[in-house]
């Protein structure tokens, strides 16, 4: 896989200073995907389709990222997607269909594909705006175990980072901690299904009419904040972990 950050591309005017060079992985062979004949220490069993790879899968995608999504990509992610102004979620339908298949369905069920995938280039439309999540799947690495469990941390560091400038973004464009409990409102699957749409309404506020403007206008206003405002923005624990990937980067050779 190239591989040369430890996070997406569109990422780095924010983290660049902040994290290393990502250690050289070599055996996640996406072009020739390496889960259609699994072997050694694999991060999920398989065997996957060479035509799905790892992308069975609808990620979270944060605000300011959705702001630079052309109209076909944004409309072909409204399909199996729910909007909110902190970003967007697969639609709790779509959920139930991807629960229905378990953990046989991923790398293996066409209707789990994520809308983001082109099936004409077998690989991501999104390549460099891809999420943490997507990012920092590795199906194997050429540092077996202590591999995979170094890439869960950085993606447990790239989930924050993406919630908390979300929620960050939101903040500046005029929404407050109440949108905010909305949106959470709306993917919880504990709430009444005819109180969604209500709380959907009430996350996106004085902006519900402009969802599209509200996302390119968040990508704007992130573009504004530096890698040193994210001392302020990320939380504590955070900044240690942080610190933590770099020294293991170091021992990684
Ligand atoms: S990371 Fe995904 S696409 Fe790449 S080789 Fe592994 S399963 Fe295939
Ligand atoms: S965003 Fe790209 S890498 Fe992630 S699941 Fe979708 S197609 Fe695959």
């Amino acid at each position: 896989m190239r591989h040369s950050y430890l996070f997406p591309e569109f990422y780095s005017s924010w983290l660049s200073k902040r994290l290393p060079i990502a250690p050289r992985e070599s055996l996640a062979t996406c072009e020739n995907c390496a889960m259609v004949n699994p072997s050694g220490i694999t991060r999920d069993l398989g065997p996957f389709f060479g035509h799905l790879k790892c992308c069975t899968y609808f990620p979270y995608l944060p605000n300011f990222t959705l702001g630079t999504l052309g109209e076909e990509r944004y409309q072909a992610a409204k399909k199996n997607g729910v909007f909110l102004p902190v970003g967007l979620y697969e639609s709790l339908q779509a959920q139930g269909i991807r629960n229905s298949f378990g953990h046989q369905g991923f790398g293996r069920e066409e209707k789990l594909l994520c809308p983001f995938f082109s099936k004409s280039q077998n690989s991501c439309s999104i390549w460099a705006q891809r999420p943490g999540v997507c990012t920092t799947y590795f199906c194997k690495s050429d540092y077996g175990q202590m591999g995979l469990e170094f890439w869960s941390k950085v993606e447990k560091y790239l989930n924050h980072f993406e919630w908390k400038m979300a929620t960050e973004l939101m903040t500046r464009m005029g929404l407050n901690e109440n949108e905010i409990a909305y949106c959470q409102a709306v993917v919880s699957p504990e709430t009444e299904e005819d109180e969604r749409d209500y709380f959907i309404q009430a996350a996106w506020g004085k902006w519900f009419s402009k969802q599209r403007e509200f996302y390119q206008e968040s990508c704007r206003v992130a573009l504004g904040i530096t890698s040193s405002d994210l001392d302020k923005i990320l939380d504590p624990q955070f900044l240690e972990l942080e610190k933590s990937i770099s020294s293991q980067v170091s021992t990684m050779k």
